[in-house]
């Protein structure tokens, strides 16, 4: 039986004070001798969290850590309830844990139209991972490999035992809103998992579907032929607009060249168009 298992999240995005879009997250539960939770999805995937644990014969209060690929609301909107129910110990990147213990900060640093319905509450984080590190779950283990550029404390867990990878949101999806904060670190961060050797199975928190085999190499490097798209659409479309377009009207215009209208302007999206700048 494999011991990595996707949970699929579904959950409410308001990209505008008017419009909220439906969009999912996997969260993972990892079945050592401890019972381990990457990510918790958003408050209010606590019953979803609990039926799919069911589904493996455990349950939400025998949750001893839950790690984190990074910080953003539909990662750690379970986390204060989970600390309720469980008291698990928190790891994140150090960059990661700044949000997760001071929600106020990340919603000013990064809001979302509706952040508070997302994100439950604060939880300290009592286990800081770095690059390299390789957290001991009894009789399995993660190695953390740090792969910033959608957010600056993103990590990826690499499962020796499982032959897995779970790269979080470093690889952007092909279609729909781009998401990041730094390009250079976000091809950096692909080039980093192109590299890694023994990955025979590769989840995103966009898909409980496994890619595996020569879908692996191709999926990393779809990711960066798509930076390479974004910036070539950025370009044109400041040359377009004229340089000195404000940020906000060129984010619009990126975004409606990527077919979606009306376009969500919002502080997360006008972050990735200024990741090109
Ligand atoms: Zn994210």
């Amino acid at each position: 039986m494999r011991r990595i298992t996707p949970i699929p999240l579904n959950f409410d995005l308001a990209v505008s004070p008017e419009k909220k879009v439906t969009r999912q997250v996997c969260a993972f539960a990892v079945l050592g001798k401890d019972l381990c939770l990457i990510d918790t999805g958003t408050a209010a995937n606590e019953a979803d969290l609990g039926r799919a644990l069911a589904r493996m014969d455990r349950q939400l209060s025998e949750i001893q850590m839950v790690i984190h690929t990074h910080a953003h609301p539909d990662h750690i909107g379970c986390n204060a309830r989970l600390a309720e129910l469980a008291s698990p110990t928190f790891a994140a990147h150090p960059a990661a844990a700044r949000w997760i213990e001071n929600p106020d900060t990340h919603c000013r640093e990064r809001a979302v139209h509706n952040f508070h319905e997302m994100v439950g509450g604060a939880v300290s984080v009592k286990n800081l991972l770095q690059d390299g590190q390789i957290l001991d779950l009894g009789d399995i283990t993660l190695q953390i490999i740090y792969t910033p550029g959608h957010s600056k404390g993103s990590v990826s867990f690499f499962c020796l035992e499982e032959e897995t990878l779970i790269a979080g949101d470093a690889v952007p999806q092909l279609l729909g809103i781009p998401l990041y904060v730094d390009l250079d670190q976000s091809r950096a961060s692909l080039e980093k998992l192109l590299n890694l050797k023994g990955v025979h199975r590769l989840y995103t928190s966009l898909s409980p579907d496994p890619i595996e085999g020569n879908g692996i190499q191709s999926t990393l490097e779809e990711g960066l032929a798509y930076l390479d798209r974004m910036t070539a659409l950025v370009k044109a479309t400041q040359a377009r607009m004229g340089g000195e377009t404000a940020l906000p009207e060129l984010t619009a215009e990126v975004l409606r060249g990527l077919g979606l209208d009306p376009p969500p302007v919002m502080p997360m999206t006008l972050q990735t168009i200024a990741a090109h700048l």
